[in-house]
């Protein structure tokens, strides 16, 4: 089933700045200090957003900036045992259920996303275990989960490195969710973890993003992935060596694109486009390798 006019109805245009004012398809940038650009869904952003959602998210990091996290990561990544690169990982998930007259999700989806975890990583050598689900009734966090990012999180955040706190709230009709990288747990721990729009999870409402993989390609950047367009198609774009460079997010499940003149086609079925949930089912062993990279410089 497509239907792929809906999302361009819905998406708005949006400024990637910082706490701008919450409109119903307006993306704050919760964050102040990033760059702050408008730009649509066919251009690199961190956070996931439906097809034709002109959208961002706030730490999509330019070139100078995954320039440093790199330059950090390999730093750690040179100091660290081989056996700590290669030991599997367990996760432990804190569900954070935030609702309001709506989104009380139940048990039943949420271990439903708990498995749709545990497939799409099962390759990489991530296993996801329940920890716990944690309700908690905020109109206000619930329907703007951006604007109230740093007090919601301030409240909520559990655990410690290893512990994903996977939000679940209403994300407006653009933007299907965001999340934090590894490398910057230290600095902010309580702010760690992943924001998911309450719809995307597995039999949502959202069409074609209601299979729960926007909580799989938010915790790939919790793991420490960047999206497979980042950097387009000059320089180290993703930094992992097997996903093929790609010029811009990938909409749909367009077989065959190609928009770079290096080899191979657009990674479209990769977890870390912006493909439909449907499309969308693999990660690259490179993906993996850097996976367990990150884990072990920012999370073991
Ligand atoms: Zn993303």
């Amino acid at each position: 089933m497509k239907r792929a006019g809906i999302a361009a109805v819905l998406g708005m245009a949006a400024a990637f700045t910082a706490y701008a004012p919450a409109a119903p398809a307006t993306l704050a940038a919760p964050s102040a200090g990033h760059a702050s650009s408008t730009v649509c869904a066919d251009q690199p952003a961190q956070a996931r957003v439906r097809a034709g959602a002109h959208a961002t998210e706030r730490n999509q990091p330019g070139a100078a900036q995954v320039a440093a996290m790199e330059k950090d990561f390999q730093n750690r990544v040179g100091k660290l045992r081989k056996a700590s690169t290669a030991a599997a990982i367990t996760v432990r998930v804190h569900f954070q259920v935030v609702y309001g007259s709506a989104g009380n999700v139940s048990d039943s989806v949420l271990n439903k996303q708990l498995t749709v975890l545990n497939n799409a990583y099962a390759g990489s050598g991530v296993t996801f275990t329940l920890a716990e689900i944690r309700r908690t009734q905020n109109a206000a966090w619930f329907s703007d989960p951006e604007g109230n990012e740093r007090k919601m999180k301030s409240a909520l955040h559990t655990g410690n490195a290893q512990d994903l706190n996977f939000y679940t709230a209403d994300l407006g009709s653009s933007l299907l969710g965001w999340a934090t990288f590894p490398s910057s747990y230290r600095s902010q721990p309580s702010m760690d973890g992943v924001v998911v729009h309450y719809q995307s999870l597995p039999g949502g409402s959202i069409g074609n993003y209601n299979e729960g993989d926007t909580g799989t390609h938010e915790v790939g950047h919790w793991m420490g992935l960047y999206h497979t367009f980042q950097g387009g198609c000059s320089g180290s774009g993703d930094s992992v060596s097997d996903t093929p460079a790609e010029q811009s997010p990938a909409s749909g499940c367009p077989t065959g694109r190609d928009t770079c003149s290096a080899p191979g086609a657009d990674p479209i079925h990769n977890f870390m486009d912006y493909s439909y949930d449907s499309c969308m089912y693999e990660f690259t062993p490179g993906q993996s390798t850097r996976m367990k990279n990150q884990w072990a410089a920012y999370r073991a």
